[in-house]
């Protein structure tokens, strides 16, 4: 029996359970055996393997977090980490290595394949910066979590006549900022993509204020900014009261919604079968509601570009 091995790496993000279980079921129902490993590459250096049949990934599907558990190492990105992993995969027979993670955790599994591992890489990450999907898994939960906490937020600041700069994950991506700033109708949205000026921000937000507005909530993506600092420079620029809030770990966790777990369940269904059909080195994504894959070279080759009709809508409705 041809072995699969599966972990999950870096920052994670709801739907990683969901995805392993669907990798797991689909590669039993097809005849392979599965070996989870604990702790990402670490776990993978350390000989942390588990065996995992059916049952083992029951009850996991509706959880956040990974039952798999992550890490992050810097012994992995060195020759010697490296082959230690190796020795390990080569030790349990194992030929096929799936890595659910972001970015840094598809660099890990290209140097491996470089090396002679099959790897195939699933985008866990909230961010939604992976080029070459439209959705990374768990950014639809987070958007979730992030819309119900701006509902949560805005009762206290409209009794207050404040104004609520709220900052979200997104280093080098403003997308969870931009759509649930769409979902959640707030004011501004500040995100590294685009330039913005804060005078001009501020002028509108008092004119919103004088036109009888009870609160304002602007939008902050890490990249762009702090939650704090541009809370500061809005006073700075108006007599308005504000309040910075940063949502920070909470946009982990949550339920993971219906749809974080449909595309997870197809995409690891499609991953087994990429293995079967010998296509290999590919990471696997979403594009235009189809499950689509691409090698690790030209994933890192392209750009993540944040959509900018989405952009002009959310301008056009504020
Ligand atoms: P997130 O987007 O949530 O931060 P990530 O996968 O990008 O997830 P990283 O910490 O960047 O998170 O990477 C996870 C792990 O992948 C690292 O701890 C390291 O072990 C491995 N890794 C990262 N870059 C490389 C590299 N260039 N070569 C080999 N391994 C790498």
């Amino acid at each position: 029996m041809e072995k699969i091995a599966v972990l999950t790496s870096g920052g994670d993000s709801q739907g990683m359970n969901s995805a392993i279980r669907a990798i797991v079921r689909t590669g039993i129902a097809h005849g392979f055996e599965m070996i989870g490993v604990r702790r990402g590459f670490k776990g993978l250096m350390e000989n942390d393997f588990i065996t995992l049949g059916t049952s083992d990934v029951s009850d996991i599907l509706y959880r956040g977090g990974t039952f798999l558990q992550s890490a992050r190492s810097d012994e992995f990105k060195t020759e010697a980490g490296q082959n230690k992993a190796i020795n390990n995969l080569h030790e349990h027979g194992i030929e096929h290595l799936v890595v659910i993670g972001g970015d840094g955790s598809y660099r890990g599994a290209q140097a491996l394949f470089n090396r002679g591992i099959k790897t195939y890489g699933l985008p866990g990450t909230i961010d939604n910066d992976i080029p070459l999907t439209d959705y990374t898994i768990g950014f639809d939960t987070t958007l979730n979590v992030v819309t119900n906490a701006i509902s949560n937020l805005r009762d206290t600041m409209s009794s207050h006549e404040r104004v609520s700069v709220i900052e979200v994950m997104g280093r080098s991506c403003g997308d969870i900022a931009l759509q649930a700033g769409i979902s959640s109708g707030v004011d501004a949205v500040l995100i590294p993509e685009f330039e913005w000026d804060i005078k001009e921000i501020s002028d509108q937000l008092a004119k919103g204020f004088q036109r009888g507005k009870t609160h304002s909530i602007v939008m902050v993506a890490e990249g762009a900014g702090t939650a704090e600092d541009v809370a500061s420079l809005i006073e700075k620029h108006s007599d308005l009261d504000t309040r910075p809030t940063v949502l920070g770990h909470i946009q982990r966790g949550g339920i993971p919604t219906a749809f974080d777990r449909i595309f997870t369940s197809r995409m690891g269904h499609k991953v087994i079968e990429l293995i079967e059909n010998e296509i290999t080195g590919v990471a696997l994504g979403m594009e235009k509601n189809e499950i689509t894959y691409h090698s690790f070279d030209d994933i890192f080759d392209s750009e993540n570009v944040v959509d900018k009709h989405l952009y002009q809508i959310f301008q056009d409705l504020i």
